[in-house]
Formats: structure tokens, sequence, C-alpha cells
């Protein structure tokens, strides 16, 4: 089976779209153009917006926007122009060196034994009217401490925007294991930060087999939905 997610294409033409005028301003903060710098913005963006699947192949019209509210297409824009900041702002690291450090969290330790996290997703949710909560900080702590990110297009804390409807999503890089085939039990907590509302952590365990490797790609099998999160007003 093959599934397509339908942002995709609104994203990549919205970023192109972008780079493409700033380019044209001549921005002095604008480092890099290129197609890896545009595909990091891409997956920023696409990060922090609901996927909206398909199967590929059946039915697909040309013109996708119309899938997309004008509140999301402007967010799309905003966060799009957020991500391409922080890609220019990152260059380094990005890609004048190896390509590698960018897009994937392996730093020549892709053969070493590893747990790898799932990515996490879930909802932030008003306590009074159960709608998503549109403005807040979410931030994924391991043991007490922020977790680490596998890349730049994924950030820890995370800002919820208006259209993504109250939904966060983290990818926690690897941790080196001594081999393969062993059970970890991780803490994590997620604090929540709100304007008008209660302070909330929730904590949670989770237990994960060391793998012979570091994992190198984002697998939708292997997301773990996480209980919504309710917040209530002070
Ligand atoms: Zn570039």
């Amino acid at each position: 089976m093959n599934v397509h997610n339908l942002m995709e294409d609104v994203v990549i033409k919205a970023v192109n779209t972008l780079y493409d005028r700033v380019k044209g301003e001549n921005v002095t903060w604008l480092t890099c153009d290129c197609e890896n710098c545009r595909l990091d913005t891409v997956s920023y963006v696409l990060n922090r917006i609901p996927p909206k699947y398909v199967v590929s192949g059946r039915g697909v019209t040309h013109n996708v926007e119309y899938l997309a509210s004008s509140q999301l297409l402007a967010d799309i824009d905003s966060l799009a122009l957020e991500g391409m900041r922080t890609v220019s702002s990152t260059k380094r690291p990005f890609h004048t060196e190896n390509r590698e450090d960018c897009t994937i969290q392996a730093n020549g330790n892709k053969t070493k034994p590893a747990y790898n996290f799932f990515t996490f997703m879930g909802v932030v949710l008003d306590g009074n009217t159960f709608e998503p909560v549109t403005n807040a900080k979410i931030t994924l702590k391991l043991n007490g401490k922020p977790a680490e990110m596998v890349d730049k297009t994924w950030s820890n804390p995370f800002n919820l925007v208006p259209s993504t409807k109250g939904v966060y999503s983290f990818w926690v890089k690897s941790i080196p294991a001594k081999k393969s085939g062993e059970r970890e039990f991780f803490n994590f907590s997620i604090e929540i930060e709100a304007d008008g509302y209660s302070e909330s952590v929730y904590h949670f365990e989770v237990p994960i087999m060391s793998e012979d490797s570091v994992r190198q790609t984002l697998d939708s099998t292997y997301t773990l939905k996480m209980k919504d999160l309710v917040i209530f007003k002070k």
C-alpha cells in the first residue's frame, strides 16, 4: 500500500513560492536557498501541521489547496517563514559539512546499537470546552531535562499555532545502547504552559527495546499517539 500525505504538496508549493519571493527581495538573513535547505523547511512545516493521508492514485486532483482552509494556508506561510529563518540561521550544522548531520541523527554511529524512539504525537485540549488549545508552549523532558530532538526541523519546546488544532509532535534523538535487544524504561514528562491556564505536567514511561542501529527514517507505524492532554483555566 502506498499512502501519501496531501499536505506535502501544499507545503512544498508554499515553501518554494516563499523562497523565490524572499530571494527576489535580497534579504540579508537568507543564507542559502538550495534544494536541501528548501526540503528542511518543508519538513519543518510538515512536522507542525496535521497530515492528510490518501491512498495514492485514488482520484487525487491536482488542486489540493481546496483541502486546506485559508487559516491553514496562512499558518503554513507563517510556519514556512519561521522554518526558513531557522534553516538559514543554522546553515552550518545543516549542510556545509556533511548533510547527514542535518537530516539524520546519526553522527557516524549508524551501525551502533541504539534506543530508537517513537514520534510522540498528541493533542492539548481545554478542560472546560474540550476545544483544542491554540497557543501553548509544550516541553518534552527526559529524566527532567528537555529531550534532544533528532534534528533542527523538530523543536522542543513545541509551540502550538491556531490551525494545528492543538496537535504537537516530537521525535527524540536516539540514545546509544550497549547492545541490541535490551529493554530499558525511559521517563518522560510533558510540560504545558499557556496564557491564562494553570501549568500542567504529565509523566509517562516508555519501554524501548534497543536495536542494532540508529533509526534513520520516519515511519508512520512508529508514531505513539498520546492520550489527550487537558489543561484548565486559572
Ligand atoms: Zn542550502
